[in-house]
């Protein structure tokens, strides 16, 4: 059996043992503890003035943002299509309904000019969408300069579905804080992982606070159990804080490590035509979370699934890159607006083996398997 090579694991080399042994030696394993607020401030510490509180998942974060932000029964929320289901389910867990918007080819993320048009057409026809869902999609930052542009002209709110892009950053500025709300996911396929955890970001102090009450049940500081409105179960416990807290001391060394994956594939890959992948527009920094690359079948001859499934022959498994959820049967009621760009990477995308501690000599291995598929 040849070796086999996964998508992407996660990698513990720091103190995750330790700090988990802690939480349940000093019996702090709920939702309150130290490596909660350590974590919490280290988050801040690294965004600057934005306050920071952990959830159970990035979806609930979403879901206590779009909460924040009012969006309630019948109303509407555009939504990038090229992504993952959770970045719009939260919508349809309020009532509302999502209007998803296709990407440009250059970040692969919401295409601005689709977002005003599709703005100016909902308000045209009698409804202005309650906020903007943009993602950073395989770490790569989204074109803000033109979307948050069209967010304070119409003044409709940004949540930035950050939840692949920890640590990504434009011009210094950190993925997370562009939009009103930022959400970061630490579920066990991310750049860093607390088994299941998220984390929801906002320069709004007081709605960051709310969203904390609102992840405890919304219960009231008093003698009894007293509750004025409905809350949730969505925030962080502390074991998985100290697995956290331990990974993310870890975190630019873990982007070094998934950069330098993905720039290694760069330069095995650089004279196979029709191999092509995006690079960072001027001052964008990508976590490069996965390495992504499509094939352009009418150059090379063969498709992104037959490298998927050559590549399963020799024991190496790689992905699709996001389905668009305007072509999910679970959507298919939603409206759209855009062409074929989300759509067409959709059917030329792959993913290939990205975790941090890939050897060279695997990645050798990988592309020595496509190279084969040109002759
Ligand atoms: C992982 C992910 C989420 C959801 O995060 P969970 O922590 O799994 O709930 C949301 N949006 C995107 C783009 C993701 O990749």
């Amino acid at each position: 059996m040849l070796k086999h090579i996964p998508l992407s694991v996660p990698v513990f080399d720091g103190n995750e043992n330790d700090f988990v042994f802690h939480a349940i030696e000093s019996k702090q394993i709920s939702t309150a503890g130290n490596y909660i607020n350590d974590f919490e401030d280290q988050i801040k510490n690294r965004l600057g003035k934005y306050n920071v509180a952990l959830k159970n998942s990035g979806t609930s974060a979403i879901h206590l943002a779009l909460k924040m932000i009012g969006v309630g029964s019948g109303d509407e929320v555009l939504c990038q299509s090229f992504t993952f289901c959770a970045s719009a389910n939260p919508v349809i867990y309020l009532g509302a309904k999502p209007v998803f918007i296709d990407s440009e080819p250059t970040t692969w993320n919401i295409c601005p000019e689709i977002l005003e048009e599709a703005i100016l057409d909902r308000i045209k026809k009698g409804k202005k969408p309650k906020a903007i869902i943009v993602v950073d999609l395989f770490g790569m930052p989204a074109r803000y300069e033109e979307i948050l542009g069209i967010s304070q002209k119409y003044e409709i709110p940004v949540i930035e579905d950050a939840a692949e892009a920890l640590g990504s950053s434009i011009e210094g500025k950190a993925c997370g804080t562009f939009g009103d709300y930022g959400v970061f996911s630490f579920n066990g396929n991310k750049i860093i992982t607390t088994g299941s955890g998220g984390a929801l970001i906002s320069a709004n102090f007081e709605a960051i606070e709310k969203s904390k009450y609102l992840a405890v049940q919304a219960r009231e500081v008093y003698k009894y159990y007293v509750h004025k409105e409905i809350g949730y179960n969505y925030r962080m416990n502390n074991m998985s804080a100290g697995i956290g807290l331990a990974q993310f001391l870890n975190l630019d060394k873990k982007i070094a490590l998934r950069r330098q994956v993905f720039e290694n594939y760069q330069n095995l890959l650089k004279d196979f035509d029709g191999f092509t992948t995006i690079l960072e527009p001027d001052g964008y920094f990508s976590n490069r979370w996965l390495s992504t690359f499509l094939v352009n079948q009418s150059v090379t001859g063969f498709s992104n699934e037959d490298v998927r499934q050559t590549l399963l022959k020799e024991n190496i498994e790689t992905r699709y890159l996001w389905n668009p959820l305007h072509l999910q049967p679970v959507f298919k009621e939603s409206t759209f607006y855009g062409g074929g760009c989300s759509e067409d990477l959709f059917q030329k995308g792959i993913c290939l083996p990205s975790s941090e501690n890939l050897s060279i000599e695997d990645q050798e291995r990988i592309i020595g398997v496509i190279k084969r598929m040109y002759s």
